[in-house]
């Protein structure tokens, strides 16, 4: 074999190796990307009846829940992680549910605490989801926000203590209140929603 192309042969191998390199570093990295980076409207699969959820009922003095950051991570996706355990905010307008208008509840995307329904649910022209008021006012925990020089009034879940956003008292009737809420703090559960609960 001349010189040069037992050189081409080489060069050959040493791209074909790398490739295969590539190739097989891929997958576990990928499919760990995806696994996290699941939006919520994605988990229908697990989902459960409005009912099952709605008798899930939490007050001072249950146990919260707990985990450590690196638990969190690894169920969150980042963009989840940074807003419920980070007290991030998401961008306006470009979140899954500011302008979504279907029926059913959303529950803390961390602990699945019923929140908020679909029937509080209001345009505020914002970029983020808006309700007027919670489910119920146990499973919310407010506390004042004196972070970029504002005084406002932080939304936490009661349960796991995952930020969801701020509270306002420039809301429509009847409560006069916005609730207004990270697309990424919560998770849809579609349905219809019982009178009682
Ligand atoms: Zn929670």
């Amino acid at each position: 074999m001349k010189q040069h192309s037992k050189k081409s042969l080489f060069l050959l191998a040493g791209i074909v190796l790398t490739v295969a390199v590539i190739l097989i570093a891929e997958p576990p990295i990928g499919s760990m990307m995806q696994k996290r980076k699941l939006p919520p409207t994605q988990k229908d699969a697990t989902m459960k009846p409005i009912a099952e959820y709605l008798k899930d009922a939490y007050t001072t003095g249950m146990p919260k829940v707990v985990k450590s950051e690196e638990e969190w991570k690894i169920i969150l996706s980042p963009e989840t992680y940074t807003v419920t355990r980070e007290a991030g905010t998401e961008r306006a307008f470009c979140g899954a549910f500011y302008d979504h208008k279907k029926e059913g509840i959303y529950l803390c995307v961390c602990c699945d605490l019923p929140l908020f329904a679909s029937t509080s649910k209001f345009d505020s022209g914002t970029g983020w989801p808006s309700f007027f008021q919670p489910l119920k006012k146990e499973h919310i925990a407010e506390k004042v926000d004196l972070s970029y020089g504002m005084r406002r009034v932080e939304v936490n879940c009661a349960r796991c203590d995952s930020h969801l956003g701020h509270v306002f008292d420039d809301g429509p009737r009847p409560t006069g209140l916005r609730y207004c809420m990270n697309s990424e703090s919560l998770k849809f559960i579609p349905g219809e929603i019982p009178a009682k609960f």
